[in-house]
């Protein structure tokens, strides 16, 4: 899938329908800011609004992964290319999501074991300084490289409109959290919550 390509054909498809981004976005309920986004190749629509958009623009969902009407010998071939990397996404998000995991505490024990060495090692005092410098060193590290790949796992859910959106790290590291939901503002509606977090975009 190439979003830029996605975008530009929304935005072809859109002007032959004779409708601006603010009548598009007011069909499907969304704001105009959304249909922009998706039309600069700044993301893809949600899988709920897939189908309400392709009706509205007279298209398939294969032409709009595909970026292009597809013909009829070309379809399979397409449909098959859009699945794999639908499947594909997932695949790397499950992936980062445990890396990130495996990083969290590889950075918890190596703090641990670094304070532990400083405290009760006898020890010259310029040393145990740079020890314990060393682990603080390590846990900023450690938890930078466990954020970053924690919000490329998957998405965020708003919970008052339903949107799918990946948080930038600051937002991401400022939100308060649970195990399971952090405080973000959604993107599309502009409301703050506790949003899920999800690996995939279905279910
Ligand atoms: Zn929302």
């Amino acid at each position: 899938m190439d979003q830029i390509r996605t975008g530009k054909f929304i935005a072809e498809r859109r002007r032959s329908e004779g409708l601006t981004q603010a009548e598009l976005a007011e069909a499907l309920g969304i704001s105009d800011k959304t249909v922009s986004k998706w039309e600069c190749g700044k993301g893809l629509p949600e899988v709920s609004l897939m189908l309400p958009l392709c009706e509205r623009l007279h298209i398939s969902v294969n032409d709009l992964l595909s970026g292009a009407r597809v013909t009829e010998e070309d379809y399979r071939r397409r449909a098959e290319e859009n699945l794999l990397s639908l499947v594909q996404e997932n695949h790397e998000n499950r992936k980062n999501f445990g890396l990130s995991l495996v990083c969290g505490i590889v950075t918890v024990i190596a703090v641990c074991a670094l304070t532990a060495l400083a405290s009760f090692l006898e020890l010259p005092a310029p040393v145990r300084v740079a020890l314990l410098i060393l682990a603080v060193a390590t846990a900023a590290a450690g938890i930078g490289a466990a954020v970053l790949l924690d919000v490329r796992a998957g998405y965020f859910e708003c919970p008052h409109c339903g949107a799918l959106f990946v948080p930038t790290a600051g937002a991401y590291v400022k939100g308060l959290h649970t195990f399971t939901r952090r405080q973000l503002t959604c993107p599309e509606c502009g409301k703050t919550g506790m949003c899920k977090k999800r690996l995939t975009r279905k279910n």
